[in-house]
């Protein structure tokens, strides 16, 4: 009856979904969840304030064809995405750029300093703070040093439990320190919002004839993993599975739970107008949370009575009911347990694993989409 199955109804298996079921395919998509858009999902909450329930998910790209693609679905709230890190008080730019050099030290120290940095890294490159560390040069030092201890390391250690320098590079490199008057969060030609939020986004993705979405649908009732091949109810399965869920899951942790940060969303409803006059602000030498986001400025929203925001504490996550896996924790030793459950997957030449948790990696939206739209692409040829 269906051609191809296809679990979870976020970014990486709404894209595909639809891209299989626009070549004729006829697509189940089975979604644990109330709800499809995975963890970009958003809702009005109860005050009619439109929330990210998993956290702010801002859209960033450079890629035409994830651009295009997606703009299929929706029009954009487009708008540079700034962020500020409460350093004491202190609203410094983030990533620390030359401007936030400005604001620390005074003008004549921070001409020097600008100029030893152009020299050493050229006007316009991006830094990773493990390399700024590395300077020989002790005026470089000296900032990397300050970088590192007040943006860095104590909300390193919040989201992670670890140290910048025991997480992977890949991570902090993330924010790089910019050689530039540029205090925009990432450097995309399109970052914004659908403009009716994600939810509607997925929603108009998956609705195509060839589709059917089953919330609620948990696929481990449906489908089985045998020595005979999959099989879907019962019956044997020989259409592809595009499986974007937790991989141990998969296999009920036979090795171990793979790790992840998780994290605690702390929604309030305050009866003022604005909390923080911006979209989000870090803290990153002080509070048990890592970020805290005031919605109406991240979608822009403009009819809202009174703001609502979130704050993020985060936590090792233990695979509870209730807990969310957000963020793979990527290293030797997690690689090699997360190669241990594909392998286990491998024989079975149908399924497919895509997105940041069937895949334990850390992906954007735009860089989960494309993949997507690659994969869509390599199986139907
Ligand atoms: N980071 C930090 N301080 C900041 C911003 C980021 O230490 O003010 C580090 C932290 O380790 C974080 C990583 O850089 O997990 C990546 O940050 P990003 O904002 O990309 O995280 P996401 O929005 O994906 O949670």
């Amino acid at each position: 009856m269906y051609d191809s199955i296809v679990i979870g109804s976020g970014a990486a298996g709404s894209t595909v979904a639809r891209r299989l079921a626009e070549t004729g395919k006829k697509v189940l998509v089975l979604e644990k969840r109330s709800h499809v858009g995975g963890n970009c999902y958003d809702r009005e909450d109860e005050h009619g304030i439109l929330i990210h329930q998993y956290g702010p998910h801002i859209f960033h790209t450079n890629d035409e064809e994830v651009y295009q693609f997606l703009s299929e679905f929706t029009e954009w709230f487009l708008f540079d995405h700034e962020v500020a890190a409460n350093v004491h008080g202190k609203m410094l730019p983030v990533p620390f750029n030359l401007n936030t050099l400005y604001q620390v030290y005074d003008a004549s120290k921070a001409k020097e300093l600008e100029q030893a940095l152009i020299r050493e890294y050229g006007s316009g490159s991006r830094v990773p703070i493990i390399k700024l560390m590395e300077s020989a040069n002790p005026d470089i030092k000296a900032i990397a040093d300050f970088v590192y201890e007040n943006i860095f390391l104590y909300y390193t250690m919040k989201q992670w439990g670890q140290t910048p320098e025991e997480i992977s590079p890949e991570v902090t490199g993330r924010v790089p320190v910019l050689i530039s008057y540029d205090n925009r969060y990432f450097q995309d030609k399109y970052q914004g919002m659908p403009i009716d939020g994600y939810t509607a986004m997925f929603q108009n993705m998956l609705d195509h004839p060839g589709i059917t979405v089953e919330t609620s649908a948990d696929c481990r009732e449906s489908l089985t993993f045998s020595e005979n091949g999959t099989l879907f109810l019962g019956r044997e399965f020989t259409g592809e599975i595009i499986y974007t869920g937790a991989l141990d899951e998969l296999f009920d942790c036979a090795y171990g739970r793979l790790p992840y940060r998780s994290l605690d969303f702390r929604f309030e409803y305050l009866e003022q107008d604005s909390f923080q006059g911006r979209s989000v602000v870090n803290y990153t030498v002080s509070e048990p949370y890592t970020r805290i986001t005031e919605f109406k400025y991240l979608t822009g929203q403009k009819d809202a009575k009174g703001t609502t925001i979130v704050k993020e504490y985060p936590f090792a996550y233990t695979g509870a009911e209730g807990e969310i896996p957000y963020y793979a924790i990527i290293n030797e030793e997690n690689q090699a347990l997360y190669q241990k459950y594909a392998d286990k997957i491998k024989p079975f030449r149908n399924v497919y694993l895509l997105g940041r948790l069937a895949e334990y990696k850390y992906y954007n939206i735009d860089a989960i989409v494309k993949k997507a739209l690659q994969l869509a692409d390599k199986i139907r040829r």
